[in-house]
This record gives structure tokens, sequence and C-alpha cells, in this order.
């Protein structure tokens, strides 16, 4: 083979690393018992920010630029500290505008420390407060957007945008990705984008195509969908799914089938996955993959399924992958003393 031979000639350097957002891989996931179907999953955590959340916040930045709210080194203020706030940070830092975070003070500090580190302005605000308190963080949000002159809120739950970065990236990367041939697609909801913006596109080139929700127990939006009135809201370990209301953004008529999934079980799937197929993925990563293992057993002819894998597993390692951290929240028993493994972690 000659040098020429071996190199590619048509593959360029990104221009930045906005253009890396999207475009994530789709592997099959071969080492679990899927009964009678193929089980695939979308890899979301190697986007540049770490996570899904990328799209979603370089879609509604690029939105609020085109309708002119958002001019050159203008100010966005947004209620989040999880990925959609490391998504926000990148890509206002990329394109210089100011990003003025508000953040619940239980959370952790690797988090603050690193939207800080992006270059985000962090306001710390009560977590013992509800909807209605000034202090309670959407709220102060919205406060901090009025008082401040040129400010926009992008507001997840509700912004158009979130929803249509999924119906016009996620989901046709996906129908590409499996050949046109997708039987069923598993995601969870934290503002709905995800799930609506890929519902969206089903519903129009495959409308047999179902969506599945997978929900952590103690969220209410699996009683919705099954048509129940909501039960007391619970709480759960898992990061950045279920809710204990329905955003704007979730249009659950497009779900199907939906399993309220535990913790445990959550966190199980998530570390089975790392051993057996080598994927470090988040813990909703680990809920989507239990629940669309449950969906593939059920079924009783092949189906195709495509699981999200909304972020990657580093910033749980001290958490879910963590068998003291496991073994203290009761997932797992404790192992006998003097393990030299829980000396060292
Ligand atoms: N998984 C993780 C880890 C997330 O951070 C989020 C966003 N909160 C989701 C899933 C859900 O995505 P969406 O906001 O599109 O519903």
């Amino acid at each position: 083979m000659s040098v020429a031979e071996l190199i590619d000639f048509d593959e360029r350097p990104a221009t930045g690393v906005i253009d890396l957002i999207g475009n994530t891989p789709l592997i099959e996931l071969t080492r679990f018992d899927t009964g009678c179907c193929r089980l695939f999953a979308k890899l979301e955590g190697q986007n540049p920010g770490g996570s899904i959340k990328d799209r979603a916040a370089l879609a509604m930045i690029s939105a609020f630029e085109r309708d002119g709210r958002l001019r050159p080194g203008g100010t966005l203020v947004e209620a989040t500290a999880g990925n959609t706030g490391l998504g926000l940070a990148l890509v206002a830092a990329l394109k210089g505008y100011r990003l003025i975070l508000v953040i619940p003070d239980k959370m952790s500090r690797e988090k603050v420390l690193h939207l800080k580190a992006m270059g985000a302005e962090v306001v710390m605000t009560r977590s013992d407060v509800g909807k209605g308190h000034p202090a309670y963080y959407q709220d102060l949000a919205a406060r901090i957007t009025a008082e401040t002159p040129g400010a926009v809120y992008v507001n997840q739950f509700e912004n158009p945008a979130n929803p249509l970065a999924h119906e016009s990236g996620t989901a046709p990367e996906i129908w590409r990705q499996m050949n046109q041939r997708v039987d069923a697609v598993v995601c969870g909801i934290g503002s709905g984008g995800t799930m609506t913006g890929i519902g969206r596109f089903f519903a129009r080139v495959s409308p047999t195509t179902e969506m599945v929700l997978a929900d952590p127990r103690g969220s209410v939006l699996v009683d919705v969908v099954e048509g129940r009135a909501p039960g007391p809201v619970g709480s759960w370990l898992v990061e950045g799914i279920g809710e204990d209301f329905v955003p704007d953004n979730a249009d659950l008529e497009l779900v199907s089938r939906a399993y309220a999934i535990s913790d445990a079980e959550s966190f199980h799937a998530a570390r089975e996955l790392l051993r057996r197929e080598g994927v470090l993925a988040g813990s909703s990563s680990g809920t989507m993959l239990a629940a669309a293992l449950r969906y593939c057993r059920e079924q009783k002819t092949p189906k195709r399924v495509v699981t999200l894998m909304p972020d990657g597993g580093n910033k749980y390692l001290s958490k879910m992958f963590n068998d003291t951290w496991m073994s203290d929240q009761g997932f797992v028993e404790r192992r006998q003393l003097g393990d030299l493994r829980d000396l060292i972690v």
C-alpha cells in the first residue's frame, strides 16, 4: 500500500468544538439477554460537553441569535446545575456570551467547580424552598433575567428549540445509523426535549416506532402516561431524569410504554454495562438500559430497539461506580472489612 492509499484525504479538522456536537456513535449491545430483539445504544456522552444537552444548548442559543433576542456579548440566564448548564457554558464561552446559572445549594461541589471553570457565573440559592418562593431557583433565575438589561432566560422546560434539536438532529441520526429500521426508542424525561423531539420525528417517518419511557421510581411521569392520578412524589438518586410535574416540552401522548425503574436496578445496569460492554455511562443511562432490557424481553417478535445513553460515567465514579458508596446506600452488601479495594477508593 502506498502512503497515499493509507490517508483519507476527505477527512478535515473540525473548525471548533461546537462542530463536534452531535453525530454521536451508535453501537449494538451484544452481551445482554435481549430475548428475540436486538438492542442498540446511542452514546451521547461523546458530545464535547459530555452529554446530550450540548445539542439543546446549541439549538436554544442559536434560536435566540436568529430571532434577535441575543446580541453579541449578551447575557443568558438558566436555572440548572446539570448537564444543561455544562452545555450552555461550553457554547456561551465559545460564542462570547455571559452566562448566569442559578443553582440550588445541594448540588455537588464538582459540578459547581466545573461550571465555574468553564466561565459561568454561579448564583447559589436555597434548596429547601418550592415554586413560588422568591429563593426557588427557577423564580430567582426569572427575576435575575428581568433585572439584567438585555438578558434572556433560556428555560429548557418550555423553549421549543430544545425538542427541535432532537427532531432535527438526534432522531435523523438514529434513523440513518439504523438503516431506517427502528421499532422502538427508549429514553427518559428531564425537560422532555429528547423524548418529544425524537417522538415527533418518528411519528412522521415511521409511525409504528414506539417511544418507550424509562422513568425513575418516584417520578410522576409513569403514572401520567398510564392514565393514573400521580401518586405522591418520591425521591430518587438517578440524576437528570424524572419529574414532579409534566414539563411543557414533554408531550406524553407520544409515549406508548413506560417503566418505573428503581435506583438499585438503574445503578446495577450501568455497572453491568461497563463490565460487559466497556461503556462508561451515567446513571440515567442505567435507567434506560434497564427499561430497554425489560421491553426487549417482553417482545414476542424480533424488534430493533435503540436506547439513549445521555451522558458519560466519569462524574459518577465516586457514587454508583464506588462499592463503598453503593453499600452505604444499601444497594450492595457490605463487603468484608479488610478488602484492599475498600482501602484504595
Ligand atoms: N439524562 C441526563 C443525565 C440528563 O442530564 C438529562 C437532562 N436533564 C436527561 C437525561 C433528560 O434529557 P431531556 O432534558 O432532553 O429530557
